[in-house]
């Protein structure tokens, strides 16, 4: 037990939050507990983890969601482990909103993004469809994130736009989607900045002038591509070009590497997959599942596409690149952080 890594969670203490104040001591170290000397509450060593308040080992929990992460079916799980389903469906929820809240901490940061491509996937579920769009950052290979949502329409892809803009800094970006329209007005509407004035009321949004929109369409045939149309809906071909190259995503306007993306997600989820039987019952299980998949994702799978591009010694992580973090993560650190 490390008390100098710890901070107080308690709201209503002074000190909640602050690491290295040095008002953490051990209070007890077989019940694993910490106590604050400011407010003299006491903490258990897993609270804002999701082993808090875990009955079972936490070893079993990390193995558990390793496998859902790999696409192991919950069934599975219950006869392997002969745990309740009911458990399981709980370790799986807990472990996908501890993971939404490391990566939305960890995306708070804006990068330069360059060169971003989003794509949306159909998800089959009992009695109905939903919606999941999602984006990759592609000098990188960073998940950026991903909605959830019932239909196919601008909601859905204005609040992946809206994730986008959080992390992005005000530089040049490309934007590569395919035809579906919503994806230009929502452009215009997230990528605007407020214009400081001393006048009362909403400040004037001023659109950021180098995002270009590349639109990649394909016409099929039965299952077959026949024809592929390549686009600019805004921004100039020029510049879209020279993104591309600087980001090493090929040498034209195209959507490879959200459909890879797509691919990993399909095959390491079980309800993504294909013509599955284990169809999603609840849409709501389907966002926890998500980001436990894409912290994974970006934390704890080494990529060797990114290996040329990372000086030697340094593992070939997402967000290794992206210059957050260097190291990899073990899927119990990251449980536990
Ligand atoms: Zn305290």
């Amino acid at each position: 037990m490390d008390p100098r890594q710890q901070f107080c969670p308690n709201m209503a203490c002074p000190a909640r939050g602050k690491i290295g104040e040095n008002n953490i001591v051990v209070h007890s170290p077989k019940e694993a507990r910490y106590q604050c000397k400011i407010c003299r509450k006491t903490f258990a060593a897993t609270t804002g983890t999701p082993f808090y308040r875990l009955h079972r080992r936490q070893e079993l929990m990390v193995l558990v969601a390793t496998l859902i992460a790999h696409g192991c079916p919950l069934q599975a799980i219950v006869v392997a482990f002969q745990l309740d389903e009911r458990t399981v469906m709980d370790w799986q929820k807990r472990a996908g909103k501890h993971a939404q809240r490391v990566h939305e901490h960890l995306m708070q940061q804006p990068r330069d993004l360059e060169h971003v491509q989003a794509d949306e996937i159909r998800v089959k579920g009992q009695g109905k469809v939903v919606w999941l769009a999602m984006a990759i950052m592609v000098s990188t290979r960073l998940w950026l994130g991903g909605v959830v949502a019932r239909k196919r329409d601008e909601h859905l892809i204005l609040s992946l736009m809206q994730m986008i803009r959080q992390g992005a800094l005000a530089r040049p970006l490309l934007i590569c989607v395919d035809g579906f329209i919503a994806y230009v007005q929502a452009v215009q509407q997230v990528f605007r900045s407020p214009l400081p004035s001393r006048k009362r009321g909403r400040p004037w949004l001023i659109s950021w002038p180098d995002i270009h929109i590349g639109q990649v369409v394909k016409r099929y045939e039965g299952k077959r591509v026949v024809d592929v149309t390549r686009r600019m809906a805004r921004g100039c071909l020029e510049t879209a070009l020279a993104l591309i190259r600087s980001s090493q995503g090929g040498t034209k306007l195209n959507t490879a590497f959200i459909e890879r993306l797509n691919a990993t997600f399909r095959s390491r989820l079980a309800v993504l997959v294909r013509r599955s039987r284990a169809l999603i019952r609840d849409p709501q299980t389907l966002e926890p599942l998500m980001y436990l998949m894409g912290c994974v994702y970006n934390f704890c799978t080494e990529h060797k596409s990114l290996r040329l591009k990372l000086w030697v010694g340094k593992p070939w992580l997402p967000l290794g690149a992206a210059n957050t973090s260097y190291r990899r993560w073990s899927y119990r650190s990251y449980l536990e952080c």
